[in-house]
């Protein structure tokens, strides 16, 4: 009887679906870790970038400080010669020159505490930084061994579930079967037979003409929704 070939496509297509859904995962996998591993990359890249920041601002202090010794030098050195000069004028270039060195130094000073403003800052940022890039490593590495787990088992699943299809498969009529198959290898979510809802068809929501749906209740022959052409039960 067909209703009893319908009944068995229902069936089927439960199978089929849980296959698709199944063999998605494990698809789209590969591209999933990947993914994440990425993420992890540009966690660790942002922390390799705030380090060499840190590195310049390091290295310009440091010569702004062996340039401020060198002046404090030069002052140290101008005012020793105060007490050897022998003329006025001598006297009053000798401060002038002083007075100029003093005003570098505060100038470069400031420059000094600027930088060493702004090496907190980044010390801050790369600590941060160092915090937030670890709990996300770790929050994708946990993520990664749950889906690889999970993408298991529907490795685990897909096995049964195509074993269950075999042994299904092998009790519908054939000209039924292949009728089914055709349809499915045209449809992207693989859904070759659904219900039928009131009017309308569930696999692609259009409305079914009464004498459609007449023929589908009847259950005496394979009745195709005539927008979607997918089985209607
Ligand atoms: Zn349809």
């Amino acid at each position: 009887m067909l209703k009893d070939e319908i009944e068995k496509l229902v069936r089927l297509q439960e199978i089929d679906s849980e296959i698709f859904t199944c063999e998605t995962v494990i698809e789209n996998f590969p591209v999933l870790k990947s993914q994440m591993k990425k993420s992890i990359e540009a966690a660790t890249q942002d922390i390799s970038f705030i380090k060499k920041e840190q590195k310049k601002i390091q290295v310009e202090k440091k010569e702004r400080e062996l340039e401020l010794q060198s002046i404090e030098d030069e002052i140290k050195k101008l005012q020793k010669r105060l007490d050897e000069v022998k003329t006025n004028k001598e006297y009053t270039s000798l401060l002038s020159e002083i007075d100029n060195q003093k005003k570098k130094k505060g100038e470069i000073e400031d420059i000094i505490l600027l930088l060493m403003e702004k090496e907190d800052e980044i010390n801050k940022k790369l600590i941060d930084f160092s915090r937030k890039s670890e709990e996300v490593k770790k929050d994708i590495e946990v993520k990664i061994i749950e889906e690889t787990k999970k993408m298991e088992e529907m490795q685990k699943r897909l096995e049964e579930k195509k074993s269950e299809r075999a042994k299904i498969v092998v009790e519908i009529r054939k000209d039924v079967y292949d009728i089914y198959e055709k349809i499915r290898a045209g449809k992207k979510d693989g859904v070759a037979i659904c219900k039928l809802e009131g009017q309308s068809c569930t696999g692609c929501s259009m409305f079914v003409p009464v004498y459609v749906a007449e023929k589908v209740k009847a259950k005496k022959e394979i009745v195709h929704c005539e927008n979607c052409s997918r089985i209607l039960y």
